[in-house]
């Protein structure tokens, strides 16, 4: 593979703590083929995948509020390159 592409969909969702507000609920396609089978693996392992930000990601900091996630572009593993696409619904 040249690079991931990484296919996922956009759903608005209403916010349940709040009536006036939304928020985007990104799945990804579960046709979405790897760059290796190391980050394939990985993302078996570990949720890395932000339904929030419709990203991979890789955990940045882990405190007692929580983790941060930082999105990437690259796999981690051999730095192929992942193209998001927005698959209309
Ligand atoms: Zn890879």
């Amino acid at each position: 593979m040249l690079c991931v592409d990484a296919l996922y969909t956009r759903i608005s969702r209403p916010d349940p703590n709040s009536e006036s507000k939304s928020y985007n609920d990104h799945t990804l396609s579960k046709n979405t083929i790897y760059c290796c089978t190391a980050f394939e693996e990985f993302c078996k392992m570990f949720p890395s995948w932000s339904y929030e930000l419709g990203r991979f990601t890789i955990v940045n900091t882990i405190s007692y509020d929580g983790t941060t996630q930082t999105p990437i572009s690259h796999c981690p593993f051999c730095g192929k390159k992942i193209k998001y696409k927005l698959k209309k619904v």
